[in-house]
């Protein structure tokens, strides 16, 4: 049998989708439209039937929902096995994850089963015309360079795709699809001795940066920790999230779930206002595909300006207290005009 279509894995998190698996579903229905193939999605768990439809929605031809208590928790032997057996039999040319830490976790495992390649952490996927080649771009040496991979031999062709570099489709409730709902194919003796032994919420990374609507990032131009309040101010007024470069966060000012770039987190909010911060190629590894860029930055040759939709050339500490003034005038003016 050929290998033919796309399929997405999808992840589930406290009993609902995790929003990256509609992220990777917009990025393999382009894939599957330009091939010409159907686009299929995987969810491995426990309790999953109420989430096909959703997937349908937001753009899959057809759902594998692999279902079993002993599939609940992420066991990543046990669930490698499921994926690789279900992989094996309905062949996909295409197997696309996320490079979230169940994802990265995940696919290593599948691949050595397979025998198949992987590119980790891509952040660009098209197909070659010519080849019908699944073409992966990521950033490589130090993230100095974005190399493009392909995988001519191997099959599937399978990657790992940053979170927060794609939008999802809007649901569509008039699309139609196949749900399949499989019972486990392995059994426990998969896990190879590894269980679950305690769940422990890692608190250090609640800071909800990947998740917030308006992220406020500031760089080494605020010369100081103490200055770098006036980022966190602003971001308060805005209702935003606080964002850092990798030098702000090697320095000590804010702790590493704020870093955002190829190290760090990836981002893709409505508003990214970057202050004090040149834009290397690390950093706009990580929030490029933000909707809208404002950039302040005193130098205007910096690389930020580049991908900027509004840029203030001017010395962040005129701009900024200014700008904070300005949104205070009017958040006080608006809250008279409501008495
Ligand atoms: C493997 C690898 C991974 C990396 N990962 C990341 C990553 O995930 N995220 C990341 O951010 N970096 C990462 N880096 C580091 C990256 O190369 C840069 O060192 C970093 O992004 C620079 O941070 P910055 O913009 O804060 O500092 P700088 O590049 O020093 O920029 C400071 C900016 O502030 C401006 N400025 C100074 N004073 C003022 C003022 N008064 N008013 C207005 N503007 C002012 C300057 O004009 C300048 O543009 C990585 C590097 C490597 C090698």
């Amino acid at each position: 049998m050929e290998y033919s279509g796309v399929l997405v894995v999808g992840e589930q998190r406290g009993g609902s989708v995790h929003s990256v698996t509609y992220e990777l579903l917009a990025r393999g229905r382009t894939l599957a439209d330009k091939l010409g193939v159907s686009l299929a999605c995987v969810v491995i768990g426990h309790r999953l039937e109420a989430f096909g439809r959703e997937i349908v929605e937001r753009g899959a031809d057809v759902v594998y929902l692999v279902d079993d208590s002993s599939l609940e928790w992420f066991i990543p032997r046990r669930h490698s096995a499921e994926l690789a057996a279900l992989i094996g039999q309905i062949r996909p040319e295409i197997v696309l994850a996320a490079a979230t830490t169940a994802g990265r976790t995940l696919m290593p495992h599948v691949a050595a089963r397979l025998g198949a390649g992987l590119t980790a952490d891509c952040t660009g996927l098209d197909i070659d015309d010519e080849e019908r080649l699944l073409l992966q771009t990521r950033p490589a040496i130090g993230g100095n360079v974005m190399a493009t991979i392909k995988t001519p031999s191997a099959r599937p062709q399978m990657a790992t795709v940053r979170p927060k570099s794609a939008r999802p489709l809007p649901r569509d409730p008039g699309r139609h699809g196949e749900i399949v709902v499989r019972a486990a194919a392995c059994d426990d003796a998969q896990s190879a001795g590894e269980r679950l032994l305690e769940f422990v919420r890692d608190t250090s990374q609640d800071v909800s940066v990947q998740d917030a609507e308006i992220v406020v990032a500031g760089g080494k131009g605020l010369k100081s920790r103490d200055n770098f309040k006036l980022v966190e101010e602003l971001a308060g007024l805005l209702g935003a999230a606080v964002g850092a470069t990798r030098d702000v966060v090697d320095l000590g000012w804010v702790g590493y779930p704020h870093q955002i770039g190829l190290s760090g987190k990836t981002v893709s909010p409505r508003l990214y206002v970057a202050i004090g911060l040149s834009g290397t190629i690390q950093h706009l590894a990580g929030m490029q595909t933000s909707e809208t860029v404002v950039a302040i930055n005193k130098d205007k040759d910096a690389q930020i300006f580049r991908v900027a939709d509004y840029g203030i050339v001017g010395d962040l500490f005129d701009v900024v207290p200014e700008l904070i003034e300005k949104i205070k005038t009017a958040k006080n003016a608006r809250l008279a005009g409501a008495r």
